[in-house]
């Protein structure tokens, strides 16, 4: 026995979209058979059924309503799953044997056009690498949703990581030889959906897309994505820009856990965007605006002339808040024109985003306006550049009505006056109805029935009505009885019927010229899509510099200044995110001091004591230079860098599989092994995660490194008070520490950093803080009393100095001298914080 000409037919597309759930049409339903049914079930929650296929066993199979394919497609897409439509493209009813069926497009992770998957503030990049023979690899990213495509080249492995990691690329193309090991490290350490593509050149009608680019290693992956998108997309692709060349070494470099750490996008713990430096930064007006903020966040600037034309526009828009209040509810208005023009051009635009394109560009004037008001050079040239598509806008506003339906089939969206067949359709039909108006009325008259009226219904047509008490005034073989209702009869006439053919005629018409005129329209604004996207941009930009300068002024940051002398100045710096989550005022400022003579500042105190806030606001205040911020301080003056690498503890060495001392060496040799004399590097509390010694060797090893090989700006943090010492050893190592006090057998942390290094380590009061009993806080400070007698005894270093001992006192000494300083700060806020995992902090 064999299959049933349909399975057959199932099975023959199946084989062609193996790694695919097949949706495949059956009359108003998508069926799944096979395994892809066992597995759909599950992942949507949706009965399971069977059916008989021509076989003895039944064939597995589970269906989604056509109209309710949506929200199903939306679940599978979320999970990462690729899906492929297959539509009977013949009306089964004039079919001749089985209905013709084809897949008329492939719907992926990377591919998603539907709004409901998208996040408005997000880019849903689909990307495609290739490895070529010299070990470099070329890397081709696009959003189908926005037309944005870029190609690069990376010289390294951990260059390719971080690429794909910093775009949170949704969907990898790689080719089916590509290295399996590399693949699997892929599939460990990034989140996305894999596909496979052979093809390596350009697609024929996308040609242009690849103007200007002739390197193989550029052209292999654009041509695996553009081949990847014409094939599951399966038609035009015109709105997709042409292919910009852009180089990774124009960025700053942060690699993917450094992003996390230093909570770029997204916090450490909830993977949310509350508490990020993004969240921190969002004050767009549009959600493009959004996604261009992401972006820039994701790649701070190297070129000081684009940074300092940033900073210049910021400046000038923090200056003048009535403008900037002012450009901000225009941007308010402003639709999501980048996203809209990629719908115009796919062909799921509907009317009411039509319409939001109009609005949209009916703001640039006034935006131009205000921008040439401002005055400033950088402001100038969004201005100029600025083309408000007027004819766009001009044809909207004449073909499409101001408020019109969702959908295009039953016509309502064509303005009056616009064509001259529609209206004259418009009219007629018009017409038929004051004719049937007319005829009531008349009808009424003759017969002396003044409740007669005449209605309409889908099945019946136009129908006239009679109460039943009134059936005996009706004229003798004039009227035609139709239908009986409970207390009335509906009756016809040919003239009534011969009016209806002639009124439904010109609706049928009109709806169906309605549909084509509004297809015209759409394709009219398909070729103007180069430059609507080009306006998409500079909106966009506009935005997110507004952004910066609102943020910058709410909060009291300062423009920063950039110098070549590789130092850091920065005064009464702040941690940009923590302050505004604190009470305001709450949250001590700081001096940030590197002069040139200094690359290392070691920093010391206890823990809880603000340490790790420290050094996180010196690389976040560095990155929110570079994307052309202001940034949270009095002063400050900086290098650019071109890197940032950080170890600090995250909750995620531990779910990983690694020790955490494992991670921490890994990191540590990746800074190590990248960093150069212009990068930044913290890290924090280094050697933690082995035994004592061993820690404090290994720390001490990593510093000198860095100072005699590198000689990178370097934060260090350590509770190890024994590396202290180095200060005399390495010239430009200084040694820092936050300052701390008892008070009345309590820690209280001053959050202020001071010079030279700390006293003593503050766990046990920490401890106590915590709520730990009283007996065992006794036993512990017994133990300690013990292990600094003999510590006491042994750590003599290499010079001969006693540590510990020398420290102490110094430090005893300064916080003595700073009375004033703790009346202010006495407070105990740390009990407010959540209490950290024993992990991450050793005390
Ligand atoms: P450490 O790294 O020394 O253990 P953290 O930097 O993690 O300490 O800081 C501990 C807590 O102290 C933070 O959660 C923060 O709320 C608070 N804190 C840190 N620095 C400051 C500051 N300058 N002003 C106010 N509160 C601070």
């Amino acid at each position: 026995m064999s299959y049933t000409p349909m399975i057959q037919q199932y099975l023959a597309i199946k084989a062609q979209y193996q790694d695919a759930f097949l949706f495949f049409r059956l009359g108003d339903f998508y069926e799944l058979f096979f395994d892809d049914a066992k597995k759909a079930s599950k992942e949507l929650e949706i009965a399971l059924t069977s059916r008989n296929g021509g076989k003895d066993e039944y064939i597995p199979m589970c269906g989604v309503p056509y109209h309710a394919a949506k929200q199903y497609i939306k679940v599978l897409i979320d999970k990462g799953y690729k899906i492929a439509i297959c539509e009977q493209m013949e009306d089964p009813k004039l079919a001749k044997g089985m209905v013709r069926r084809e897949v008329i497009q492939m719907i992926t992770p990377g591919t998603i056009m539907e709004d409901e998957s998208l996040q408005p503030k997000k880019n849903n990049y689909l990307a495609a690498l290739t490895a070529a023979k010299d070990g470099s690899f070329g890397l081709a990213l696009s959003d189908l949703t926005t037309g944005e495509i870029r190609v690069t080249l990376i010289s390294g492995w951990d260059g390719v990581i971080q690429e794909l990691d910093a775009n949170d690329v949704r969907e990898l193309i790689l080719a089916s030889n590509f290295d399996p090991d590399k693949k699997e490290e892929m599939v460990e350490r990034l989140n996305m959906t894999f596909s496979e593509s052979d093809a390596s050149q350009v697609p024929d009608p996308l040609q242009k897309i690849a103007v200007g680019i002739d390197q193989k290693k550029l052209i292999d992956p654009l041509g695996k994505l553009l081949s990847y998108l014409v094939n599951t997309q399966k038609r035009s692709l015109d709105h997709l820009q042409r292919a910009e060349v852009y180089q990774i070494n124009a960025y700053m470099m942060i690699d993917q856990h450094s992003r996390r750490n230093l909570e770029l996008t997204q916090t450490n713990r909830e993977k949310k965007t509350y508490g990020s430096l993004l969240w921190l930064l969002d004050d767009v007006k549009t959600a493009m605006g959004g996604r261009r903020l992401k972006q820039w966040i994701e790649k701070p600037l190297l070129s000081k002339s684009k940074i300092e034309k940033r900073l210049d526009a910021v400046a000038a828009l923090k200056e003048r808040l009535l403008e900037r209040e002012t450009l901000r509810s225009l941007l308010g208005n402003v639709y999501d024109l980048e996203r809209l023009v990629g719908r115009v051009s796919f062909g799921n635009v509907n009317p009411r985003e039509v319409v939001q394109l109009k609005r949209s560009l009916e703001q640039i004037p006034e935006i131009k306006r205000i921008l040439a008001e401002l005055d400033e050079t950088a402001l100038a040239q969004y201005e100029q550049e600025m083309d408000p598509c007027t004819e766009v806008r001009e044809l909207i506003t004449d073909a499409i009505v101001d408020d019109p339906p969702f959908t295009t089939s039953d016509g309502g969206m064509i303005k009056p006056g616009y064509h001259e067949t529609l209206d004259q359709y418009r009219d007629a039909s018009k017409n038929g109805k004051r004719w049937i108006a007319e005829l009531e009325a008349k009808e009424r008259e003759t017969t002396g029935i003044k409740s007669l009226k005449i209605g309409y219904n889908r099945v019946f047509g136009y129908y006239i009505e009679v109460s039943k008490p009134n059936l005996k005034l009706i004229p003798e073989g004039r009227y035609e009885r139709r239908q009986t209702l409970s207390n009335a009869e509906r009756f016809i006439t040919p003239e009534l019927k011969e009016k209806e053919r002639v009124i439904l005629e010109a609706e049928e018409k009109r709806v169906g010229l309605e549909f084509q005129i509004f297809g015209d329209v759409r394709l009219k604004i398909k070729e103007q899509s180069e430059r609507l996207q080009k306006l998409a941009r500079l909106v966009s930009s506009l935005d997110v510099l507004q952004s910066f300068a609102s943020v910058s002024d709410q909060n009291g940051y300062v423009r920063p200044q950039f110098s070549n002398k590789r130092a850091l100045e920065i005064k009464n710096s702040r941690h940009p995110v923590i302050e505004r989550v604190m009470r305001r005022g709450t949250f001590v400022a700081n001096d940030i001091r590197m002069d040139e003579t200094c690359d290392l500042l070691m920093i010391t105190g206890p823990n809880m004591g603000g340490k790790s806030t420290y050094m996180r606001q010196a690389a976040l205040t560095a990155i929110m230079a570079q994307v052309g911020c202001f940034v949270p301080a009095d002063h400050a003056e900086l290098p650019i860098f071109d890197q940032i690498f950080t170890r600090i503890g995250a909750a995620d060495d531990l779910v990983s599989g690694q020790s955490t001392f494992m991670v921490e060496m890994d990191e540590a040799n990746y800074a190590l092994s990248h960093a150069t004399q212009n990068s930044l590097i913290l890290l924090d509390e280094i050697g933690r995660g082995t035994s004592t010694y061993d820690g404090i060797a290994i720390a001490q090893a990593i510093v000198e490194f860095i100072h005699d090989h590198i000689a990178a700006k370097t934060f260090f943090s350590t509770h190890y008070h024994e590396l202290t010492f180095l200060e005399e050893k390495l010239e430009r190592l200084k040694n820092i520490h936050v300052g701390a006090m008892e008070e009345n057998g309590t820690v209280v942390f001053l959050h202020k950093v001071l010079e030279g290094q700390a006293d003593k380590s503050y766990g046990i009061h920490v401890a106590k803080l915590a709520g730990l009993p009283d007996a065992l806080i006794e036993r512990a400070d017994t133990i300690l009393q013990g292990l600094e007698g003999n510590a006491a005894a042994d750590s003599v270093t290499d010079d001969g100095n006693q540590s510990d001992l020398r420290g102490e006192a110094a430090a005893a000494q300064e916080v003595e001298e700073e009375p004033q300083q703790l009346a202010l700060f006495t407070e105990p806020k740390e009990q407010e914080q959540p209490p950290r995992s024993k992990q991450e902090r050793r005390v």
